[in-house]
């Protein structure tokens, strides 16, 4: 499998007005194609730092990053980065907020547009193109600014607690809809969230980290005995979910 991401020995602090904060310390792993990782760890411990450098919103202090074999020198278009809020923009319908990124990044043109539309047509949002964010539900916002965040055709797609936002009978929709896309869409993708059960219900790889200077603690394997074709609500029915839940539980325990 080809390599989409590698982090070389990253290590990060930051300079503050009252002092150096160390956020990242000695981090080291790979991401490969088609592969989804969950990051998980506790708040404050390094998270959003960790997805900051990878899209080159920030530069280590030491060490390597590198996204399709090439070191990362600020922000690039092969990575889509969807935060907590959906940032749709309520003056904007919903068909022209999912084509916010190719016009900011000059690439409206009929593919790219085409393109767009579909993944609307695909993922029901079709009849609802012409609405405003505010007349729609929070599950169908945040899969409008997923498909704004697809529409450039990102290489890696970097989710930063995109779901913590919504109540929980929503956020098991939502995950399960934003997994089928990407999984259908094959793109690799990093999901960091400090909830256990979203993070395994979603991942192929499972990332531990410990708190504040955040390392890894642990690399799990997820793996449930029809994992390519189980979607995270049916993970979370199956009796292997409980074990990794308590696996990932100890381990997060054991750092804080
Ligand atoms: P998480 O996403 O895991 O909650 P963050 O990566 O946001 O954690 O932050 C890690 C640590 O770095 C925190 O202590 C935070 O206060 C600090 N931090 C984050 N951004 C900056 C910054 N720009 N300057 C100084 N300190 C920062
Ligand atoms: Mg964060």
């Amino acid at each position: 499998m080809g390599e989409i991401l590698c982090l070389k020995s990253v290590s990060l602090t930051y300079q503050a007005e009252n002092g150096e904060v160390e956020a990242l310390k000695d981090i080291n792993f790979t991401v490969n194609e088609g592969e989804i990782i969950s990051i998980i760890g506790p708040s404050g411990c390094g998270k959003t730092t960790l997805l900051s450098l990878i899209s080159g919103l920030e530069s280590p202090t030491s060490g390597e990053v590198r996204v399709g074999g090439h070191v990362v020198k600020g922000v690039t278009d092969k990575i889509g980065y969807m935060l907590q809020k959906d940032n749709l923009l309520d003056w904007r319908t919903i068909r022209s907020n999912t084509l916010l990124g190719l016009e900011i990044r000059k690439m409206l043109c009929n593919a790219t547009v085409d393109y767009a539309d579909d993944l609307l047509k695909t993922y029901g949002l079709w009849e609802f193109r012409n609405m405003r964010p505010s007349q729609l539900s929070g599950g169908m916002r945040q899969r409008a600014a997923l498909i704004r965040t697809l529409a450039a055709k990102p290489g890696l797609l970097l989710l930063d607690e995109s779901f913590s936002a919504l109540d929980y009978q929503t956020r098991l929709a939502v995950t399960d809809d934003v997994y089928g896309i990407i999984k259908r869409v094959k793109i690799p993708a990093i999901l960091v969230t400090h909830d256990i059960s979203d993070g395994i219900s979603m991942a192929d790889r499972l990332i531990v980290l410990t708190k504040r200077p955040a390392s890894i603690s642990r690399d799990i394997k997820i793996e449930f005995s029809r994992s390519e074709i189980m979607s995270p609500l049916q993970r979370r029915n199956d009796p292997l979910f409980r074990e990794y839940f308590n696996l990932i539980w100890k381990e997060l325990d054991v750092h804080e």
